[in-house]
């Protein structure tokens, strides 16, 4: 079995909760793999962007469009029509909605990072490398027969390793990491945003109906597209129709409007201290193990709040809420940590 070896052990450094980051100053590199092979395993697991498109991403894409549809033609365009705020709401809704799509396209299609086939800890430039716990070894994935940069995790699913692997994603088809989490975290953003409007809009014309109802005008109302009135005699079925499927999208988005905000909450949550999903867990086990040792643990890659969103989203603040590949985000196999800032501050204090 091949190994790669840490010549000089780490003397000192963070407890990270798969052991410590200590600069290294030497590797033996395996060299019994058949590079060859290995490519051809890569590329027979590796799956394109369009087999990410399973049953799961098309149910996703086909609830985006029922709710999209029955808000605009159920209820902004034949309650509000085109007053103004009729026309506000389109728009936003519209926006929010398209925005969300994108970033969830974003997230099917982009690559959430692969660690590069010549990837060498950069020991020569002293650089900070994740070794494990037992034995002082420097990161290694048995299954891909690679080094693993720090904060990359191999995926049972993709059958391969991630880049700054957050978790695997079942309703996007695809892992979420370096490469897509900017798109992740602002779909949670966007389709919050949108989910919430929309259950307002249908709350809001639902209690419109019950009042006119109560009053007895509902000869008045119109629930289905322009023109299509209760008790209007042949639109009756078309009537009837609408109104269950506003009902339907309401019932839908009840459980999305909670379930959607609460893994944006937490994705906040996780965002601000730079944490992956992987990296909290570990920093759970990691933080009993230190208490009951007298010690304490710290998440080596928390650079404060706005430190984190600029790793995160990128260094202009002004593209931070744009679904882009923002530059300055790194290639995924080097981080910077808090570590990197202290030893910076006291240079600078020297
Ligand atoms: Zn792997
Ligand atoms: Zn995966």
């Amino acid at each position: 079995m091949s190994s790669i070896r840490q010549k000089s052990p780490a003397t000192k450094g963070y407890s990270t909760p798969e052991g410590s980051l200590s600069p290294s100053r030497s590797l033996e590199v395996p060299t019994d793999g058949t590079l060859a092979a290995s490519q051809h395993k890569q590329r027979r697991e590796n799956r394109s962007w369009v087999q990410r498109f399973n049953g799961t991403v098309i149910a996703v894409l086909f609830i985006f469009g029922f709710i999209y549809s029955t808000v605009t033609l159920c209820v902004i365009l034949p309650w509000l029509s085109y007053s103004v705020p009729g026309v506000l709401n389109l728009a936003s809704f519209s926006l929010e909605t398209g925005t969300a799509l994108w970033c969830f396209l974003l997230c099917v299609i982009v690559d959430p990072g692969r660690v590069p086939d010549d990837y060498q800890p950069d020991l020569e430039a002293n650089a900070v490398v994740q070794v494990k716990r037992k034995g002082g070894e420097v990161r290694y994935c048995q299954k891909c027969c690679k080094p693993k940069p720090p904060r990359t995790h191999h995926c049972k699913v993709c059958k391969r390793c991630v880049l700054r692997m957050d978790h695997h994603c079942p309703w996007i088809g695809n892992c979420v990491g370096h490469g897509n989490y900017k798109s992740f975290l602002l779909f949670l953003i966007y389709v919050s945003m949108a989910i919430v409007h929309a259950l307002g809009l249908l709350c809001a014309h639902a209690l419109y109906w019950l009042r006119m109802h109560g009053e007895n005008r509902q000869h008045s109302i119109r629930t289905g597209p322009a023109g299509t009135v209760i008790g209007a005699g042949h639109q009756i079925h078309t009537t009837v129709f609408w109104a269950i499927t506003q009902t339907v999208c309401l019932a839908f988005s009840m459980p999305l409007t909670i379930g959607l905000t609460m893994l944006l909450v937490w994705n906040l949550y996780l965002a601000l201290q730079n944490k992956t999903t992987i990296e909290f867990h570990e920093g759970v086990t990691a933080n009993m193990k230190a208490s009951i040792s007298g010690g304490g643990y710290q998440h080596p890659y928390d650079l404060g709040c706005c430190g984190n969103l600029h790793a995160i989203c990128g260094g202009n603040p002004l593209l931070w809420l744009i679904p882009n590949r923002a530059a300055g985000m790194g290639d995924g196999t080097v981080f910077p940590t808090s570590w990197d800032s202290l030893a910076e501050h006291n240079a600078f204090s020297l």
